[in-house]
């Protein structure tokens, strides 16, 4: 029997022949994570990989692709219904609430694991997959905003990452965005016969996603449709104008674009994309988030805003190593130890306690190391 590992998974390795899926890169991004994460004042969560699933279905909405086919789901042995997470938002939020994080000072999280999703497996969508993200419990606030994309810009150009597009957007507050969707229904009925199978489901469970949609079909139906941007009051639009004037005071560039929309339903406000330039595949999205300031009431927490955003690390040290920025150096010890007879191999052994206990990385001779076998050929011909 033959075992193999589940599809749409795969196995991170000391080498191998896609760079990607190499553990060294793994550490090295998630240390840059770690350290830009730090510089930015953001604390780690880690919350378990499953959750009743409620949680899931409360915060990510029962409309969307995640919920509706690709979480999951089983029961435990008591019948409870438990979800792998598809995503970490919703657990993070659940974890801020119920450890009473809402009373410190812990307002910053950001996490780094894995996600399972029963998607279409191919290059750059797994079913099981990893995300870094963060969340910010801090009141609607454009510099809370501008902040968190500099965090962003910031970490990617630390890992080196050049061929990237920022593209921002405004969804406004759930009465705008209400108002627009009853119009933009009124709108999609008198197409609905032209439109894509999948935004004909969508018209009637998420009809903003047909915005975004990449079928030729209805690409033309949405130009002609009504705009998002009319239906946002001034004080919303004065504060997309503030956050837009504080990224340029940054220098960081970025696309207004009027029908990024975000797959999950939590968002309003300001949302954002980092899609791979150059890149017209449906996976070109290395990651984005938003605002979604009525989450965490509605999981039971305080009426308080929030930020949030999530990239995938697969997609990540994808690009980087097609961008070549990453160099992969397998580390060698610093001292090969090779016994010439049995009782010098009792020495050695000893010896090579003692170097590892001050730090030195050292390694004993045995046969089945290829590097010892490639050391003791070199020595037998020096
Ligand atoms: P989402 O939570 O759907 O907004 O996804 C955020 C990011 O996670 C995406 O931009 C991708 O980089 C990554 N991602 C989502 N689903 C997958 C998947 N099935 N496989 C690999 N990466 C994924």
């Amino acid at each position: 029997m033959k075992f193999q590992r589940v599809k749409g998974c795969f196995d991170i390795l000391p080498e191998g022949e896609e760079a990607w899926k190499t553990s060294k890169i793994w550490r090295d991004v998630e240390k840059t994570i770690h350290d830009v994460c730090a510089l930015f004042g953001f604390e780690e969560i880690r919350t378990p990989i499953f959750e009743y699933t409620e949680v899931f279905t409360r915060a990510i909405g029962d409309d969307t692709d995640v919920v509706s086919k690709e979480m999951y789901t089983f029961s435990d042995r008591k019948g409870r219904s438990l979800t792998l997470r598809p995503e970490i938002t919703a657990a993070t939020i659940r974890a801020w609430i119920e450890n009473g994080l809402f009373q410190t000072r812990f307002r910053k999280l950001y996490y780094i694991g894995p996600c399972f999703r029963y998607d279409r497996s191919q290059k750059g969508r797994y079913r099981q997959f990893h995300q870094f993200g963060a969340e910010v419990f801090l009141p609607d606030d454009p510099y809370v905003d501008a902040e968190v994309i500099d965090f962003l810009i910031t970490l990617y150009r630390t890992m080196g990452l050049k061929n990237t597009k920022l593209m921002i957007n405004n969804l406004g507050s759930s009465r705008e965005r209400d108002r627009y969707i009853t119009d933009l229904k009124r709108y999609l009925t008198k197409h609905i016969d032209a439109l894509s199978s999948d935004s004909k489901v969508r018209f009637e469970k998420n009809p903003l996603r047909i915005l975004d949609s990449k079928e030729e079909c209805d690409l033309q139906i949405v130009h002609g449709a009504p705009k998002l941007k009319s239906y946002l009051e001034d004080a919303t639009l004065q504060q997309f104008e503030k956050f837009c004037s504080l990224l340029n005071s940054l220098n960081i560039e970025y696309h207004v674009d009027e029908l990024l929309v975000r797959g999950l339903d939590y968002y309003q406000g300001m949302v954002f994309e980092l899609v791979r330039s150059g890149d017209t595949s449906r996976q070109n999205s290395l990651g984005g988030g938003g605002r979604y300031n009525k989450l965490i009431s509605a999981m039971g927490g305080p009426d308080e805003g929030g930020i949030g955003f999530a990239f995938g690390i697969e997609r990540l040290i994808q690009s980087l190593t097609e961008e070549e920025n990453v160099l992969i150096e397998i580390t060698s010890p610093d001292v090969f130890l090779l016994p010439l007879s049995a009782a010098a191999k009792d020495n050695l052994f000893l010896l090579l306690s003692e170097l590892r206990k001050k730090s030195v990385s050292a390694e004993l001779y045995c046969k089945h190391l290829n590097r010892s076998e490639e050391h003791t050929s070199e020595l037998q011909s020096q």
